[in-house]
């Protein structure tokens, strides 16, 4: 993996930028911050992790970063409260619930906790805050919790009362909560594997590699196969699409740690996609490079997700220029505004619909394209975050202030 220095990023988003972090890092530089999640591969909260914990070191901030335990039985039944949080029915039991408290009984036991903050992601760790004593604890929500089933919401709030803050990543996420509540959206990282350049020569080595050929415009969803990122319903979209405009389809994905669904969702997928050689799923191990290389070989990038916490796969694409139909839903909107840096969906049909138009006005899909990595330039770029986060940090020993960030 690269390792930036902070300088690095100077040419990208400007001197002062980079000044700021500095003077924030140094109030911060006798604290330890602890981050906790439940995966270190897979899916956008490590994703930002791992580029998020290298800078903060090199600016001097002492950050770690731990994983929680679990097992089958656990992820299963986290994975239902992550698909309950979000909106979509799930059965849940008692023994669900049962599961979940052993779970993390055994790693309350387990877990060393150092931090001065403590950094919680989502709901798997949540109950760590048994753990409190004098440090100060964080809830980070990614999930769009704007409609969530009450049982699991009612589960998961019952232990945020001892938490100091709770961040979430739109606006429409937050919550009734008897704790201060902090508005953060993610980032990507333009430095990164995943954003930065690369030669032209480089995107056809990988598009050789996966047998894609590029003779005809090239339509992708990056994703995870999971249902909430809607799969079935990008292929239906492409069939609407390749009536009246000929293109190929690129469905690529892997599964993260703590996600036991992606086998199941992949083989409806494939059944979905048999016998159309236009269609390609790739299943992609961690390989940051190629999936970069994968963007930057599309005519346009699809996120068709049903729910999203925040979608880091269309701030990348918009990063790279490309056109994007995404849906709106969870953080989406604050990234794309209609028809200005992307075009926002609600349906198969109108998303293909958009799709369509953009494969038949190349000018009109640059416009937008250019006007997208702008706006990622200046709203979500990894440097916001980290002052978002220092800022986070310092107001937690600044009770008495309000600070919206
Ligand atoms: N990703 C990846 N490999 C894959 C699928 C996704 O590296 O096979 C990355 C993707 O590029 C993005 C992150 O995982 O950086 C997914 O974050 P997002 O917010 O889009 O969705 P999440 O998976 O967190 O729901």
């Amino acid at each position: 993996m690269t390792r930036n220095k902070l300088e690095d990023y100077e040419p990208i988003v400007g001197r002062n930028v980079i000044d700021d972090l500095r003077l924030l890092a140094e109030k911060l530089k006798d604290r330890v911050i602890q981050h906790v999640n439940s995966t270190s591969v897979g899916g956008g909260v490590a994703e930002i992790l791992n580029r998020m914990i290298p800078l903060f070191q090199d600016l001097g901030v002492d950050c770690r970063w731990d994983v929680i335990k679990g097992g089958e039985a656990f992820f299963n039944v986290t994975k239902k409260f992550h698909n309950a949080l979000h909106g979509r029915p799930e059965n849940l039991e008692r023994k669900d619930f049962d599961i979940f408290l052993e779970t993390s009984e055994q790693n309350i036991r387990q877990m060393d906790i150092y931090g001065d903050i403590l950094f919680i992601h989502d709901p798997q760790p949540v109950a760590l805050i048994r753990k409190k004593k004098d440090n100060k604890w964080i809830w980070r929500c990614h999930v769009d919790v704007s409609d969530p089933l009450p049982e699991v919401w009612a589960f998961i709030s019952g232990f945020l009362g001892r938490y100091d803050a709770a961040v979430f990543s739109a606006p429409g996420f937050s919550q009734k909560l008897p704790l201060r509540q902090f508005l953060i959206s993610p980032s990507i990282d333009p430095l990164s594997e995943k954003n930065k350049e690369i030669p032209e020569k480089t995107v056809d080595e990988v598009m050789a590699k996966y047998k894609v050929p590029r003779d005809k415009p090239i339509v992708t969803q990056i994703s995870r196969f999971d249902r909430l990122k809607d799969p079935v319903g990008v292929i239906e979209t492409y069939r609407l699409v390749k009536k009246y405009s000929d293109c190929r389809l690129i469905l690529a994905g892997g599964t993260a740690t703590d996600d036991p669904e992606g086998a199941a969702v992949l083989k409806e997928v494939m059944e979905k996609a048999a016998g159309d050689p236009d269609i390609h799923i790739l299943l992609m191990s961690q390989n940051d490079l190629e999936i970069n290389a994968i963007q930057r070989a599309s005519t346009v990038i699809l996120q068709k997700s049903i729910r999203e916490g925040f979608g880091l796969t269309v701030a990348e694409a918009l990063w790279k220029a490309k056109p994007v139909v995404a849906s709106n839903v969870g953080g989406i909107p604050l990234q794309i505004r209609h028809k200005y840096s992307g075009l926002l969906c609600h349906s198969v049909e109108g998303a293909a619909f958009s799709v369509k138009q953009l494969l038949n006005s190349p000018e009109y899909a640059d416009k937008i394209g250019v006007n997208g990595r702008e706006h990622i330039r200046n709203n979500f770029l990894l440097t916001r975050h980290l002052r978002d986060y220092m800022l986070l940090f310092l107001a937690l020993y600044h009770p008495e202030n309000v600070v919206y960030l």
